[in-house]
Formats: C-alpha cells, structure tokens, sequence
C-alpha cells in the first residue's frame, strides 16, 4: 500500500474510533414535551435519526390531538383495531388498571377532556358534568381482543401515562439494534439509560424536585433501567387561588390528591415504570408501598410526600445519593 493512502487510512481509522468515544446528540419535540438522545458508537448518529423517527411513528398511533391517530379513531368510531404497538400498550394498561385496582385507567380520556387538558380552555367542571362524566371511566368495560378495541358510548382512551415509557423502551432497542454501546435518552423528563459511557462509567440520573428548587432531590447512579416521574407540577392550572395538576384520581374525577407530590419508577421495562408512576402517585404512599411489596424484582420507587419526607426501596440503597434525609423501605 503506498504510503498516502495509509496515512488516509489511519486518519479514518483514529476518526472513526473517536466518533465512539464521542457522543451524539439529538433533540426532538415530540409527544407534547422536548426530548434529547444522546448515544456512543461509530454508528449513533444514524441510530438516533432511526430512533426519533420510531419517536415520530409512536406519536401518530397515540396522540389524541391529532384525528387521524389510531386512538383518536377508536375514540371518535367508538372502535376500531389497533397496530401490534397499541395492542402491547392496550395489554400494559389493563393489566396494570387490575393491578392498581383502577389507580390507572385510560379511560379517562374523556374527564381530561372536560378539564380542559387536552388543549382546550381548562377549567374546573361543575359537579354535575363530573359526576355523568365520570360515569363512563370504568376500563373493564373495554372490549379487547387482542385485535379490535370497542369502546362504550362516551368512552375514550388516552395513552398519555404510559405511551413515553414505552417509547423509550422502544428507543432502546433501536439504538442496540444499530450498534449503541451506551445511550441516555430523556422524554421530557422521563429518562432510560443504557450500556455505559466509552470509560465503562454510569450514567447519573438527577430527580427533579417538584417545587422547581434548585438540585435535586436525589441522583440515581445506574444503567439499563427507565427512570421515570410524575408530580402534579408538569401539567397544572390555577383557579381562585387552588391548583389543579393533570393527574386524576379515577375514583373522585378530581387532580389526584394522596399526599405524594412526587413518584420516581425506577424499572428495566420503560412502559411499566411509566404506568406505575402514574399509578403510584394516584394511590399514595401506602398503597404503591403494598403494591411493591408484591413484586420488588420488577421495579423501584422514590417517593416524596407533601411534608417533604422522602422515601426509596431498599434495593435502591447503593445507587442513590441525596442532600435529603431519606427513609428506606424494605421488603
Ligand atoms: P404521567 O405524566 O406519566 O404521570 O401521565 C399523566 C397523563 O396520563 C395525563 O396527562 C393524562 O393524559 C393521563 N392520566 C391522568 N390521570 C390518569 C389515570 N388515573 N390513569 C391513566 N391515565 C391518566
Ligand atoms: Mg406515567
């Protein structure tokens, strides 16, 4: 080989090493909030464009904005069938409104609807709208087959629990697919984390504390898990001096109010951490601490509550660190 050409060699060869060791960067807006990726390896910035592509195609199955989305069919036909991503999504949620004893329900479409929070001018509704409204939220009396989803008369659903968890999950696997040896995504807040950064490092995952005060509540040290939250401070308006946030407790058709303001899921499968904050943060402490208790291998919880006490599970103890006093629960 002449002498050039393996000077040019060389310099592709010492380029593309340092690509990996780089890390790429991407920033979309997309499910309603701003997400950014950021992955290592030769290949990432063509896993990324794949990734916020999948972003985009999840979007137009679940968005309840836009009409022609496969939810907002079913929700406007009263059924209709449903991709294998929204049948995965449809089995999730069923199985976790079981679970939760109805703390989940995505039924609720239509009492986030008369609030005001799927766009509209938000408000809070009489008690009579509420009370026929709330009529209507019950998810058993979805009909699913696996195929097609039927819904009641006044029914409709909304995705928006869990439909980020899944879709970081989903990131994930594309981003593996393309060669990623190390990747941090966070969907408006919601984070998963995979592999390690070039030097064999974790990734560090802060929790935002729910008044918005500077630092965190604590900072998480891990990989491959979803670490996901929701406060009744992401989405929330206000009323002769009351605030109203975007979380409803389906049993009262009112902003959940258990006396947690924060619920972290820390959990390998993103969908389910996803759920279960939304879950969690509708049952209150002793209920999402019950609810652990029966499966501490799936996932794991920070929990802050209205009198700032803070709490984790103990598998946790090792990976987080805090400024805060905090409690641990165990098993
Ligand atoms: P998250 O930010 O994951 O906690 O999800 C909150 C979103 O889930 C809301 O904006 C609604 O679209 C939807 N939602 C609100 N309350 C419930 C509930 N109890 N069960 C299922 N979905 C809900
Ligand atoms: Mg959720």
């Amino acid at each position: 080989m002449k002498k050039w050409k393996l000077i040019i060699l060389t310099g592709i060869l010492l380029l593309t090493g340092c690509q990996s060791k780089t890390p790429v960067t991407k920033e979309l807006f997309a499910m309603d909030t701003y997400m950014t990726m950021t992955a290592y390896g030769k290949d990432a910035e063509k896993a990324l464009d794949q990734a916020a592509a999948e972003i985009r195609r999840l979007d137009q199955l679940w968005s309840v904005g836009q009409k022609k989305s496969e939810v907002s069919q079913i929700n406007q036909n009263g059924s209709g069938p449903v991709s294998p991503e929204t049948g995965e999504l449809m089995d999730l949620s069923l199985s976790l409104y079981e679970a939760t004893d109805g703390a989940l329900d995505i039924t609720i479409y239509p009492v986030m609807d008369l609030w005001g929070f799927t766009g509209k001018d938000r408000k809070v509704p009489s008690d009579e709208e509420l009370e026929k409204t709330l009529a209507k939220v019950d998810a058993s009396r979805i009909r699913y087959d696996g195929q097609t989803v039927t819904l009641e008369e006044g029914q409709g659903i909304d995705f928006g629990a869990v439909a980020k968890g899944y879709t970081s999950g989903r990131v994930m696997e594309v981003l593996a697919e393309n060669g990623v040896t190390g990747a941090l995504i966070s969907l408006g807040g919601n984070v998963q984390c995979m592999g390690t950064k070039p030097d064999g490092s974790l990734w560090r995952v802060g929790i935002q504390k729910p008044d918005g005060g500077e630092g965190y509540l604590g900072v998480l040290t891990l990989t491959d898990k979803a670490v996901i939250t929701s406060g009744g401070y992401e989405r929330y308006f206000e009323e002769n001096g009351k605030t109203y946030h975007h979380i409803i407790d389906p049993s009262t058709g009112f902003p959940a109010d258990s006396g947690l303001t924060s619920v972290t899921i820390v959990s390998e499968e993103g969908a389910l951490a996803d759920g279960l904050s939304t879950a969690c943060f509708v049952m209150g402490k002793d209920k999402a601490y019950e609810l652990w208790k029966k499966s501490p291998d799936r996932f794991d919880m920070i929990l802050l509550t209205e009198e700032g006490e803070l709490y984790i599970t103990a598998p946790l103890q090792g990976m987080f660190t805090s400024d805060m006093e905090f409690s641990v629960l165990e098993e």
